[in-house]
């Protein structure tokens, strides 16, 4: 099982028991996405035509952060939010699932890689105990990879991009603006190399096997048309630079080269990974 680095054990611990430090709130990132959550983690909400779709169900103790932002945006939390779309199974991302599907009932989205993440709890074991509460939770569908999902007008086209867990989910979809103009906006589900490090592997030839199918999905993924990246860890999209004053505004995150950008920073983790690593 994985190790965890004491430092993102702090990060987890802060998010989900003390989520009200540097939390943004609310960051609209496309004409009808929000981030909602802190510096280092969040879900998206994005509103359509027919209630809320949310990439990730989110950390456990930002869940009421959600339902406070979906009631300023005037929406009962507990009728509104219709489709989760879960990225991976992470508890980062999926330890609101339980309250979330007790109160809410979305239908819910995830991985064919990781559906018995969702009741076995053993593999949520490398997060200590005292970081975080997952319980846990149903999924309606499996994603196939191939069919788009449709809700509320929006058309969502979801790519298996694993490395970081074996069913990492990647997301895209188009938004527009009151103008009519159209935005391809793209969400990679997990970027993190916590997990591409030698301590995460049992030999050598496995981290290297790992760490080249990681490398090949990401030099995969460049090149795709996205105008506007979004995220559900701030970092990735370097937030707390970009975002304007106005947390309403989302042009500041319409860049057609930040998706490569972003790719490109993680790949050069890698590469020091690869050159520390301690197999060799
Ligand atoms: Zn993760
Ligand atoms: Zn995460």
């Amino acid at each position: 099982m994985a190790k965890i680095l004491p430092a993102l054990s702090e990060i987890y611990y802060r998010s989900s028991h003390r989520p009200w430090e540097d939390s943004y709130g609310m960051v609209r990132m496309t004409p009808h996405s929000w981030y909602v959550g802190d510096t280092w983690l969040g879900v998206v909400l994005i509103e359509t035509n027919d209630g809320i779709v949310m990439i990730d169900s989110g950390i456990h103790g930002q869940m009421w952060l959600i339902f406070e932002s979906l009631r300023k945006l005037g929406y009962d939390p507990q009728k509104d939010i219709k489709l989760v779309l879960l990225s991976h199974a992470h508890p980062d991302h999926c330890s609101g699932m339980a309250l979330l599907q007790n109160y809410a009932h979305p239908v819910v989205y995830m991985s064919p890689f990781e559906k018995d993440w969702s009741w076995d709890m053993s593999y949520h074991t490398r997060v200590p105990e005292r970081v975080d509460i997952v319980q846990p939770f149903t999924y309606d569908y499996l994603y196939d990879y191939k069919t788009p999902i449709e809700h509320g007008g929006f058309t969502f086209k979801v790519l298996h991009t694993p490395g970081h867990t074996p069913g990492t989910s990647s997301i895209f979809f188009e938004d527009h603006d009151d103008e009519g103009n159209v935005y391809r906006v793209g969400l990679h589900g997990g970027m993190g190399t916590n997990t591409m490090v030698d301590s995460n592997f049992t030999t050598g030839e496995e981290a290297e096997r790992e760490r080249k199918a990681f490398r090949a999905m990401m030099e995969g993924l460049k090149g795709m048309p996205i105008d506007i990246t979004i995220t559900n860890h701030a970092g990735n999209i370097k937030m707390s630079e970009r975002m304007g004053e106005d947390k309403t505004d989302w042009r500041p995150f319409v860049d057609p080269a930040f998706w490569d950008a972003h790719i490109d920073v993680i790949l050069a983790q890698l590469d020091q990974i690869e050159e520390e690593t301690c197999f060799r």
